[in-house]
């Protein structure tokens, strides 16, 4: 029987835990999220309006400052040098994609490093880089960390590909999945890499964040594979993956699923961030 890796309810624990501590700790006042969108992206505003809503039932303040499609890079830039200083604000999300005048690089560069809850600032990925555990995670890849840890999947050791190597997701994940303690053995594949399905095949653990609809296929995994699944396509009004789930789950151990997966973490970390940024300052 294929085990399902139930992202909601992973998810759903750890709200809970974070709502718990936030109500725990003796402050002054609850934890505060800056939330800066730019333009009028409908999927980034569903994004937004899900992240201010569990911020909302967690007791996390959000704050969100919209911003129109056309502001330049320094109006932007002043915003969050602002938001950077602002005693009242423990964490600022800068919702990306950004439109495409504007750097992200620049803005993140930007970020205080200290309410980078995105964890992305260079100071932060160095850090985890590093193996230094006073910085900020991002968000996808600790919730797949938590998705596979809190289904009892053993990562020390192990042979995991990670398929993409962005610096949201396939980097970031390959760092933290080496870190001592979770001690496992990573490859990172690309769209450069020689016969990936020969790689893919070798892995115990598969996680795809190639945001390619329906890249891997039952033939390119071994039986009894762990497949995570990063990616979110809109097909034909449905919400997909990477992962041809119909084809593939048969042949695995474990799988997520894809909406359901690794989505719902992806909030958890942002609440979870959030939550230490507040109490870094206390
Ligand atoms: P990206 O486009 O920045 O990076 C994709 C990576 O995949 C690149 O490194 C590229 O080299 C690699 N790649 C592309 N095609 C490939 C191929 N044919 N073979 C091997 N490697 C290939 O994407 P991203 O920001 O890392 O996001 C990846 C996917 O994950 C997207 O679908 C995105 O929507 C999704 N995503 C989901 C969450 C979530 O919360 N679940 C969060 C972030 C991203």
């Amino acid at each position: 029987m294929v085990q399902i890796l139930d992202g909601k309810k992973v998810a759903e624990a750890l709200y809970q835990e974070v709502a718990e501590a936030i109500a725990r700790q003796p402050a002054p006042r609850p934890p505060a999220l800056a939330v800066v969108l730019v333009g009028a992206n409908p999927a980034s505003q569903t994004y937004v309006a899900t992240k201010e809503r569990r911020c909302q039932e967690v007791g996390i303040r959000s704050v969100r400052l919209n911003l129109p499609e056309h502001v330049s890079q320094e109006e932007l830039l002043a915003q969050v040098i602002a938001l950077n200083a602002d005693p009242g604000i423990d964490g600022i999300l800068v919702q990306l994609p950004l439109p495409s005048h504007l750097s992200a690089d620049q803005v993140i560069d930007c970020l205080n490093p200290a309410k980078d809850v995105d964890g992305l600032h260079p100071l932060n990925m160095g850090k985890l880089l590093l193996g230094h555990t006073d910085g900020f995670v991002p968000c996808t890849p600790q919730g797949v960390v938590w998705l596979l840890e809190r289904h009892g999947i053993v990562l020390r050791g192990r042979r995991i590909v990670i398929v993409g190597r962005s610096n949201i997701v396939g980097k970031p994940l390959a760092a933290l999945l080496l870190r001592r303690g979770i001690d496992a053995t990573v490859t990172v594949a690309h769209s450069q890499t020689a016969d990936l399905a020969a790689l893919t095949r070798e892995a115990e653990i598969l996680v795809v964040a190639a945001g390619q609809p329906h890249l891997v296929r039952a033939e390119m995994i071994s039986q009894g594979t762990v497949v995570v699944d990063v990616g979110i396509h809109r097909v034909q009004g449905r919400l997909t993956g990477d992962v041809d789930y119909e084809s593939v789950a048969p042949k695995c151990s474990a799988i997520s699923p894809v909406p359901g997966g690794v989505g719902p973490l992806t909030i958890a970390g942002l609440l979870h961030n959030t939550l230490l940024a507040w109490r870094r300052k206390l």
